[in-house]
């Protein structure tokens, strides 16, 4: 049988089930190593004022947050690309 992607878009491999996840975007539950995760580093304070706040010397906290996509979502968000053919057997 052809094989869209060597992974068959997912990274389970040989294992059996797997935990799932709610899209952070529109609430699909998809399974953990199918979802695309995308951890991003976040400062609460508006960059503008965090500018002078740190050129007065202040440490501004910056929280990592991580948010899990269903394939449609990251591909809308721009998170991945759509690939071609060839590209797409390629595991990242
Ligand atoms: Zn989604």
């Amino acid at each position: 049988m052809a094989k869209k992607r060597k992974s068959r878009g997912r990274a389970k491999g040989g294992k059996g089930r797997s935990e799932y996840v709610s899209c952070t975007n529109c609430g699909s539950r998809i399974p953990v190593d199918k979802a695309i995760k995308a951890t991003r580093r976040v400062s609460y304070v508006d960059p503008t004022l965090a500018k002078e706040l740190r050129k007065s010397g202040t440490f501004i906290p910056r929280i990592s947050v991580t948010k899990y996509y269903c394939v449609s979502c990251a591909v809308h968000a721009g998170i991945v690309r759509v690939r071609s053919r060839e590209e797409r057997k390629v595991v990242e």
